[in-house]
């Protein structure tokens, strides 16, 4: 478990009310509200400001998004890694597939994003269907473009 730095004066109110607790922190994520164990934190008493480290909201966003794919059967950050190497495409190329944002398929894979529901539809087809890959104008490495090869 990873502590945050104790604090001696809440940065909030500056009271001197601070004491570290581990309570489930609520977490919304794909429409659902998931309370996540076991994150040792600093709480100011005086004003209800809750301090965690970096790393630690991390940890958080991770365990809301693997409990929401799990609730909504959507792909893992492994799969999502899996199928693209299955399909010997890099992160850029994935995401000009899918036509989401730069990064977007990273955040994905280290599970700190939710993909969304079409997405992951996608993402599923072209798992099973690498074929579809060229149909879709997947050329569109070569700079020029999605467009549909006449068969
Ligand atoms: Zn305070």
């Amino acid at each position: 478990m990873t502590e945050a730095a104790r604090l001696t004066e809440c940065p909030l109110c500056g009271r001197d009310d601070i004491r570290q607790v581990d309570t489930p922190v609520e977490e919304s994520e794909g429409g659902r509200t998931y309370f996540i164990e076991g994150i040792l934190r600093d709480r100011c008493d005086a004003c209800e400001e809750e301090y965690f480290a970096a790393g630690q909201l991390d940890r958080i966003a991770r365990a809301a998004v693997a409990l929401a794919r799990a609730d909504l059967g959507r792909l893992t950050s492994e799969e999502i890694l899996e199928l693209r190497h299955d399909l010997g495409i890099t992160q850029a190329e994935l995401e000009s597939q899918l036509g989401v944002g730069t990064g977007t398929v990273g955040r994905w894979e280290r599970g700190t994003v939710l993909q969304g529901g079409t997405a992951d539809r996608l993402m599923r087809i072209l798992w099973a269907h690498p074929e579809l890959l060229p149909e879709l104008g997947y050329v569109a490495r070569e700079g020029r473009g999605p467009y549909r090869k006449r068969k």
